[in-house]
């Protein structure tokens, strides 16, 4: 099979599986009794967070009264009266903490009900809810014991310790370059020492100090010529897409997509991570991810919130108003004259020098507006910018604040 794949050496007649036999793995578990499963639950939370009253006041104001254009609270859901209530109603009938790994008494109906609706809104056989979206990378790609990774060079942290921790061979792309995560995958085939390595193509979706969106339909179609599995990191874009989806389910790909990991913390307003896959995947991540495992279980204030954010997400209006303020506040920073790439709704205002993005961001907050400074080493030298994020819950007036105080101040120090 090899030999006849490199001399042939055409697109798509490699016939290498690079995958994950989960399958095998979980007989292994079982032949050595270490089968993990998630407990019985026997506390029953009462439902009912989606009955009450609407009304979510604007979660922009600081202690001094700014405008906040920097939090990863897309949806402004935080605030959410009907999010907050179902933290309270949690911790009122399930507790306020879980009081033990998932495993052994940590397991509520609250947290079933968010990964039965993470996995529904992922169109996942099953999900499962880590203590952070860090731990949910970490855990995931140790449990997986991958032989080698391809990894985007501007993905989060998280991912990247993942891989140091799994021993795995890491392969760095660059960013968003398909050809050269192609060169790359063809590289290391033909040096491949052996038939059955496993292979994981690791990416974001969306990139959160660029704002730029991964190519996934490419990813996916060279993810299936070389064999390998694709997770993706959905951290930031998880609420925010198509029924509250990701970028996955923007694009469709669901059943070309192995592992979809996110986070909680950020339009799902609370704290926690995600991944969703099928049943072999999590039955794998319950037995060998050791952040699931030997960790305490989500509390269910923060289970319950997520889970209440999501059906927010998915049915009302929040991610219009965030797409248009987002739409609102990107043509007029570009009209201005501002450098501002990327295909989300993160805006990264680039001004280069990190003494300009700094004394930009002073001037901003002077006028009452929040918007981060993000300078080396989180970004390359010369490429200072200030990272803007508009959330569903600012007004127009408040996108009109923004504007003028980015006009007057970019006028002051010579940036327009
Ligand atoms: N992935 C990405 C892309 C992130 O931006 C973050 C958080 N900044 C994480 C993972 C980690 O998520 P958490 O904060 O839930 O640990």
């Amino acid at each position: 099979n090899r030999e006849s794949d490199t001399t042939a050496m055409t697109s798509f007649t490699r016939m290498e599986d690079r995958g994950f036999d989960l399958e095998n793995r979980r007989s292994t578990l079982e032949e050595r009794e270490l089968k993990r499963t998630l407990s019985p639950v026997d506390r029953v939370a009462e439902r009912g967070y989606f009955a009450a009253a609407s009304g979510s006041e604007l979660p922009v104001l600081d202690a001094d009264e700014a405008l906040v254009f920097g939090s990863n609270n897309y949806l402004g859901l935080t605030a959410d009266q009907r999010v907050q209530d179902a933290a309270r109603q949690a911790a009122a009938t399930v507790g306020t903490g879980a009081g033990a790994s998932r495993l052994v008494t940590g397991d509520t109906m609250v947290h079933r009900d968010l990964e039965r609706l993470l996995a529904e809104t992922k169109s996942a056989e099953r999900a499962l809810a880590f203590p952070s979206g860090y731990a949910a990378n970490v855990g995931t790609i140790t449990a997986l014991e991958p032989d080698v990774i391809f990894s985007d060079e501007l993905n989060h942290a998280s991912l990247i310790d993942g891989c140091r921790l799994s021993n795995a061979e890491a392969v760095v792309y660059e960013h968003r370059n398909v050809p050269d995560l192609r060169s790359k995958l063809e590289a290391r085939s033909e040096s491949a020492s052996e038939a059955d390595e496993s292979w994981l193509i690791v990416t974001d979706t969306v990139f959160s100090m660029d704002g730029t969106v991964a190519p996934l339909v490419s990813i996916c179609d060279l993810a299936e010529e070389f064999g390998a599995w694709v997770m993706v990191d959905e951290a930031h874009a998880t609420g925010l897409y198509v029924d509250g989806g990701g970028v996955v389910q923007a694009e469709g790909l669901e059943d070309r997509v192995q592992i979809q990991m996110g986070t909680l913390s950020k339009a799902l307003a609370s704290q926690g991570g995600y991944v969703a896959g099928s049943n072999a995947l999590i039955e794998c991540l319950v037995n060998d991810a050791r952040s699931f495992v030997f960790s305490t279980g989500l509390t269910p204030p923060a289970a319950a919130t997520a889970s209440e954010a999501l059906h927010l997400a998915r049915h009302t209006d929040a991610r219009e108003r965030l797409w248009e303020n987002v739409s609102h506040l990107r043509d007029g920073l570009e009209t201005m004259g501002f450098d501002v790439p990327g295909d989300s709704q993160i805006l990264p205002v680039i001004v280069g020098e990190r003494t300009g993005a700094l004394a930009l961001a002073a001037g901003l907050r002077e006028r009452g507006i929040v918007a981060p400074a993000i300078r080396p080493p989180s970004v390359p030298e010369g490429t200072s910018r200030l990272r803007v994020t508009p959330l569903a819950t600012h007004d127009q007036a408040d996108i009109v604040a923004c504007l003028e105080a980015f006009r007057t101040v970019g006028d002051e120090l010579g940036l327009l």
